[in-house]
């Protein structure tokens, strides 16, 4: 109390316009589904298991230094100066399979101060937001407010978009949830009017954005030599005459993708950047200031701003080079498929399933982490859906929504090789959602 007391809030402000820090985006996609309708006799059976070992894997070597209790054992808030998405379906990894991690987690976000501007919501789904119709968008952020309320105990106040894919009307559905700011990479905005004097924060319209730097997020990930050593990175951005310095990457990066970068990643934030006398960044001030207006630019993301053509089959990006014709080809077979299904179930469900919408969040929020770790859910789906008065026909479009919405899950389209494991999500979900579309 006494140390809030002695901080002056215009120069903690002032700090910001040369604060320094880390945005990191942590998750894993749905490894294991399973859906199986045999014990009402219908021979439906979905079944995905994309590497499930790998959770563990990156467990060990990201999640565990970074999120647990670290070399000292006692349990201490999140550094300053990083701000970070756990996303839903990781989470529900973490509560079944890493209960003691899950609860460190939570203990340690519990005493980190600025919470709600430290971790990031989302939309539960790991979905390219602008692709999807206004009114799937508006449920799946809906959904994903939720779930991060009833894990965590309170509201973010920043939200994480998958792939920071992004559109006018994504953000315009953010303010309406009640988010306060979103994180986008600063290729992915027009600044304009006269700019404030802080690089790391802008604002559109209601919603305010927190940017991540492009080169230096590139360098992180993609220039091993940029990450070695903590404190000659700290070094170079103090004597750097630049002033944007929020790196931008996957969580993943330090300690998986990056071995040992974990400790890169903690000693800057503890350390380093100290040294240096540097500004941590610090959101909840950052917003306060006076900030430049922007403008997005439509149809962006950080992985593809194609018009988001990586996940339609309509641009070459990929990780390892231009895929092939017949990749672009899949994707774009993917995407046609699942959007004709989401349509032909989104008319179904409006005529036969008055606030459908409204009942496909409240049959999926207690069941998420079955449903997103491959366990059987849907005998629960079936009794509670009953229990609410809805009947069979509308219990299985319900299923087939979930299965398409599952399906667009962004990864599936992302890694560039047809036999790439995550390509079975679309691909199992488009088949589901067509046999289940002949049941209706
Ligand atoms: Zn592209």
């Amino acid at each position: 109390m006494i140390e809030s007391l002695l901080i002056d809030p215009q120069l903690e402000i002032k700090k910001q316009e040369t604060a320094v820090g880390f945005i990191s985006h942590t998750y894993q996609p749905p490894r294991e589904v399973l859906i199986d309708l045999s014990f009402l006799g219908i021979e439906h059976q979905v079944k995905i298991s994309v590497a499930p070992e790998f959770n563990q894997r990156i467990t060990e070597q990201v999640y565990k230094p970074l999120f647990g209790l670290g070399e000292d054992e006692n349990l201490s808030p999140f550094p300053p100066g990083w701000v970070f998405s756990c996303f839903a379906s990781l989470r529900s990894y973490f509560k079944l399979h890493q209960p003691q991690l899950w609860q460190t987690f939570k203990n340690r976000l519990s005493i980190t101060s600025d919470k709600e501007y430290t971790i990031l919501a989302d939309p539960w789904l790991h979905v390219i937001l602008p692709l999807l119709p206004s009114d799937d968008q508006a449920m799946l952020i809906e959904l994903g407010k939720q779930a991060f309320k009833d894990d965590f105990g309170f509201d973010s106040a920043g939200f994480w978009l998958p792939e920071t894919a992004v559109s006018f009307e994504t953000l315009a559905l953010l303010v309406q949830e009640g988010y306060e700011f979103v994180v986008l990479r600063d290729d992915q905005l027009k600044l304009f009017g006269e700019k404030s004097r802080n690089p790391n924060f802008a604002q559109i319209g209601e919603l305010k954005v927190l940017i991540g730097n492009k080169s230096l997020g590139k360098a992180i990930s993609f220039n091993p030599e940029t990450t070695t050593n903590a404190d000659r990175f700290a070094q170079e951005l103090a004597n750097s005459d630049n002033p944007y310095r929020i790196g931008i990457s996957d969580t993943e990066f330090y300690g998986h993708h990056g071995p040992g970068r974990d400790q890169f990643l903690l000693r800057a934030l503890k350390t380093s950047f100290k040294d240096q006398q540097l500004n941590l960044l610090n959101v909840r001030y950052g917003l306060m200031a006076e900030l430049t207006q922007a403008e997005v630019n439509d149809g962006t993301s950080w992985s593809c701003d194609h018009q988001l053509g990586r996940w339609t089959g309509k641009c070459n990006c990929g990780n390892n080079g231009p895929p092939s014709e017949a990749i672009i080809n899949e994707r774009n077979r993917l995407y046609l498929g699942l959007t004709a299904n989401n349509h032909e179930i989104n008319e179904l469900l409006d005529e036969k399933c008055f606030g459908w919408r409204n009942h496909f969040i409240k049959l999926i929020l207690p069941l998420r982490d079955l449903i997103l770790s491959g366990q059987d859910f849907v005998r629960p789906f079936w009794k509670n859906g009953l229990a609410s008065g809805l009947d069979e026909q509308q219990l299985l479009l319900l299923l087939a929504k979930l299965e398409t919405l599952i399906g667009f899950t962004s990864c599936g389209w992302f890694f560039g090789e047809v036999n790439s494991p995550e390509v079975a999500i679309p691909q199992s979900m488009l088949d589901g959602s067509t046999d289940l579309l002949k049941t209706k």
